[in-house]
């Protein structure tokens, strides 16, 4: 076990600095990831939020999808925020036509699920599995789950308003995938979860 495991956060575009300072909170040690060679050292991978399309064609044109797919594959865990969410989902509804993902989440996501009147907002979630405090969510342009698989854990779903039950957070084994930020707000227990599923697999 690596009390201090190096996570590297998926630096193709997105809040990558706010994960790696989460991230440094709560004890572990970081590392951008650009190239097929910054994947080697990492014990675990943080995909932050930005825009999954470019992040995408990013990654097509850097040839770091493949890898990404093979790393995955091979277990490595892997946290996805919002357009990371997208990134590791193996379906995505309302993608762009040419758009990839790493996958290896089983579930169906839908992108900018909240339609444009409720496109960014903030919300107590209840998370189990990081605490009994609420954790103060902010959600952008945000994608939500649709149909979780067989083997996904849904770790929080919303409480109020029209859009009640939907699913916000996931883990699946060693992947975790939130639909909001937990980066922007200071509240580091999403990333402590991750970084512990990192500890007990590295
Ligand atoms: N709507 C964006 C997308 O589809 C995600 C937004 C975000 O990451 N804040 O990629």
């Amino acid at each position: 076990m690596t009390s201090s495991p190096l996570i590297g956060v998926l630096a193709l575009q997105g809040d990558v600095k706010e994960h790696e300072l989460a991230l440094e909170a709560v004890g572990a040690h970081t590392t951008r990831v650009r190239a097929v060679e910054d994947l080697k050292a990492i014990d675990g991978l943080v995909i932050p939020g930005g825009e999954s399309t470019t992040m995408s064609n990013l990654a097509i044109r850097m040839g770091l999808l493949e890898p990404l797919r093979a790393v995955s594959s091979a277990g490595m865990p892997m946290y996805g925020s919002c357009a990371g969410m997208i990134m590791l989902a193996n379906t995505v509804i309302d993608a762009r036509p040419d758009q990839q993902t790493i996958g290896g989440l089983d579930v169906t996501v839908r992108r900018n699920a909240f339609g444009r009147q409720i496109d960014s907002f903030e919300i107590d979630l209840e998370i189990p599995a990081v605490g009994e405090l609420p954790f103060r969510a902010v959600f952008i342009r945000a994608p939500l789950v649709e149909s979780p698989g067989p083997g996904v854990e849904v770790l929080s779903t919303l409480r109020r308003g029209g859009a009640a039950g939907t699913i916000v957070a996931v883990r699946q084994g060693v992947r975790l995938a939130t639909s909001f930020h937990p980066e922007l707000t200071g509240d580091t227990r999403i990333h402590d979860l991750f970084v512990q599923i990192v500890r007990q697999c590295s």
